[in-house]
Formats: structure tokens, sequence, C-alpha cells
């Protein structure tokens, strides 16, 4: 029979790579209870209108990425491309602003896109995001607690912060207006792309990547130049922190997100690497996304990271593991006297147990090994007359007689 392969761009998770993955969870997940960040886990699907709504239509998410059908009981639904535009709507939902302001969530996104390494239909974001008023600090939270879990993770040195801002929602539309007159009066140099994009949202042809777009990109207004007083100070206030903070950053004035959302504060964590698909982290400021979604008029800022991307760009991918235990006998009357022992056992250490079942003695052994394990606990028919049991370590291949209610003590202290 013909083997039913994953769906293109999706990925079955095992091995190292999960091992990666819960590595890099792991390490996020304590971080950011550390800097006191809730989790909150939204579906993975909901309504299309949560991100046709606040995304923008001309965004690649809306226009063509997202996994958007009609369901048996009529309703158009969505598998969740991003994380927050579904946390304001669920923000809005339950009020939840009035107790917490930090959030953060992991899990499943989906898009529509054109897989390659780096890019899947299925992929997971890690994200943080704060809400409340608008204030340059909780920027400055967000960057360090990224700067954090990037270092913790081992590939900060790799990656260059850059940084933009589009200023407030005023600056912004004056910016837009300036730069669609300069892109159309240059239309006839720019790829097919861009001239399409000029028309719903001039902003996105500065993130082109076609190079024949690049000529006029560079000669293109500078927003700097268009920002009003609230907006030139908050950026520079921005700025200013993070040099105090000795974050180091680059500024890119070409740097917009993809969606409508967002203004002010526009930052991403790349790689040097040019290819599509290097920026591993990347968010911004989306103050009005809440109450867009008929909340309070409140700020936000945030960001998500792409998991698949951060484990590729993992220079080691061995994980400390927790060290690992085999048990089994020689004599399968006593695999029930095993099973005695793991329900009976209380371990408060981070170790693995591993009970083996099948083969002879030597079988056992070679599986153990192969399986990575420590050592092994082997029970035999003597050893069970006398309430015991044989602890053989692999590294030294030293062997002792350990009681079998010393079990439980051996294992949580002197392993
Ligand atoms: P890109 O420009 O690479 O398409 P994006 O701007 O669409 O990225 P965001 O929406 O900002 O990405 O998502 C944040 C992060 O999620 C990205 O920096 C990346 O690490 C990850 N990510 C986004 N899309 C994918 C995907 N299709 N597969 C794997 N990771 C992804
Ligand atoms: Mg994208």
């Amino acid at each position: 029979m013909q083997k039913i392969r994953t769906v293109r761009g999706t990925k079955d998770l095992y091995g190292v790579e999960i091992l990666s993955h819960n590595n890099v969870l792991d390490k996020f997940c304590k971080l950011c209870k550390f800097y006191n960040y809730n989790q909150i886990c939204t579906p993975i699907l909901e309504h299309s209108e949560v991100f046709t709504k606040s995304l923008g239509i001309s965004s690649d998410i809306v226009s063509k990425e997202m996994y958007n059908f009609i369901d048996q009981g009529n309703e158009s639904l969505v598998l969740r491309p991003e994380g927050t535009a579904a946390l304001a709507r669920a923000i809005v939902a339950n009020s939840l602003h009035q107790e917490n302001n930090k959030f953060f969530y992991f899990g499943p996104m989906f898009r529509r896109e054109r897989p390659q390494s780096g890019r899947l239909r299925q992929f997971h974001q890690v994200g943080v995001e704060y809400v409340g008023k608008t204030n340059y600090l909780y920027d400055l939270e967000v960057i360090i607690l990224a700067e954090k879990f990037l270092g913790e993770i081992g590939i900060r040195d790799k990656l260059v912060l850059e940084i933009n801002t589009l200023g407030n929602e005023q600056s912004r539309s004056s910016y837009n207006k300036a730069l669609k007159e300069f892109l159309i009066n240059n239309s006839t140099k720019l790829s097919e792309a861009s001239k399409k994009r000029l028309q719903k949202n001039p902003l996105r042809v500065l993130d082109s990547k076609e190079s024949e777009d690049q000529e006029i990109i560079i000669k293109s207004p500078d927003i700097k130049n268009y920002l009003d007083p609230e907006s030139k100070n908050f950026f520079e206030s921005l700025i200013k922190g993070l040099d105090k903070l000795k974050i180091k950053y680059k500024l890119n004035r070409f740097l917009v997100r993809g969606l409508d959302y967002y203004n002010h504060t526009a930052f991403e964590y790349k790689t040097s690497e040019i290819k599509s698909q290097n920026t591993v982290l990347a968010g911004g400021r989306y103050d009005g996304l809440i109450k867009s979604f008929g909340g309070d008029d409140l700020g936000g800022v945030g960001w998500a990271a792409g998991v698949e991307r951060l484990v590729l760009n993992l220079l080691n991918l061995k994980n400390k593991e927790d060290r690992m235990v085999c048990i089994f006998s020689t004599n399968e009357n006593l695999d029930i006297e095993i099973l005695k022992i793991l329900n009976d056992i209380k371990i408060k250490k981070k170790i693995q147990i591993s009970f083996l079942i099948t083969g002879n003695l030597k079988k056992k052994l070679s599986k153990a090994n192969k399986i990575g394990a420590y050592g092994c606990l082997i029970f035999g028919e003597d050893e069970w007359k006398k309430n015991q049991i044989i602890w053989k370590e692999f590294k030294t291949g030293n062997q002792k007689l350990i009681a079998l209610n010393e079990i439980e003590n051996f294992l949580n202290k002197d392993l």
C-alpha cells in the first residue's frame, strides 16, 4: 500500500528536532515567567474576520496565505496565521487587560506559503505581548526579553537587531502619501509585484526583495522627515534607551512590517544570510489594535519568533538531556515486579526511567546502550529473592547491588 505523506509544508517532529524545539520552549517559558508574563493559549481555529479586519487586505497573510474555509455550519473560519490579532481578540472578549497586561504564548501557526528551509505551512511561534499605556519603556522591556531569550539559546551574537519607526497613525499616513507619490512617479522602473503593492500599500514596496526595486527604494523619501513631534520623541527615547542598555542595533529606515496594525516601533532580529528567511524574530507596536476589536483604547507592543528558524540557527543541536536509566529483568516472570517498582517510585530529580520488556539480557543491554542510557537497573531471580537489584553504570562499567527499598534514594541522590 502506498504510504500517506504529510501535507506539503508540514512536518512530523521527532528525535533531535523535537528535543531542540522543547529546549527552545523551555527556555522561553522560564524567561517569560521570570519577567512575570502570563501564559495565554488561544484556539487554533478563529473566525476569519479576526485577521481580515486587522492585518490588512493587502498583507501577504490575508491576500494569499490564509487557510480559510467555510465549515459545515456555514461559518468562515481560519487556521490562525499569527498570534497578535488572536490575542487582541481574546483580551477584548475576556476583559483580560483589567488584571494582566503581559502575555506570552506559543503554538502552531498556519500560512500557505511556498515551502522551503525555514518556511513551512504549519510552523511554530513563541511570542510575547504587552498591552496597556503607550510608553516606550515597554518597547524596551519586550526587546530585553528578546535579547535574553536569544542569548539563552545561544544565537544572539549571530543576529543583528534592526529597528525603525513607522510613526503614529497620522505620521504614517502622511508618509504613506508622500511615498506613494514618489513611487508612482518612478513606477516604470518598479517590478510587477511592486507596481501592484504600490496601489494598495506603498509601504510594502520598501520590503521588496526584487533587485530592480532596490535602486528606487534607496531614493525614496525618508520616514524621519514625516514624523510629528510625538512620533519623533517616542523613537528618540527608545533609541536612547537602547544605548543606555548597551543593546546593539542597526537603524534601518526600510524596515516596515507587512501588517496594517503596526505603528511606531518595528524591529527584527536577522541573520547575515542573504535569503528571504533570514528573520528569526520580529515585532513592533500596535496601538489601536485592541480598540479596533471593540476594546479600550490601549497600546500594545510585542514580538514573535519562529521556532523552526531558531532551531535552524542553533549551532549545537545537542541537548543536555536528563539522565536516563533503563530498568529490566532477566526473567519475564519478574516483569510484574518491575512494574510494581515503577508504580511505587517517586522521583524528585529530573531523570528518565525506561522499562525494557522484550529480548534476552544481551539484547536489552544493547538496546539500553543504543538509546543512550546512563546505566541499567537489572532484576534477576537471585537478586529478587534477596530483595535487591543490580545497578550497572555504562560509562565506568561498575556494577553493584542495591536494596529494593533503596532504589528511590539511589535515583534521587546518587545519580
Ligand atoms: P517573512 O518575511 O520571513 O515571511 P513574516 O514577516 O511573514 O516573515 P512574521 O509574521 O513577522 O513573519 O512572523 C514572525 C516570525 O515567524 C518570523 O520572523 C519567522 O521566524 C517566523 N515565520 C513566519 N512565517 C513562517 C513560515 N512560513 N515558516 C516558518 N517560520 C515562519
Ligand atoms: Mg511572511
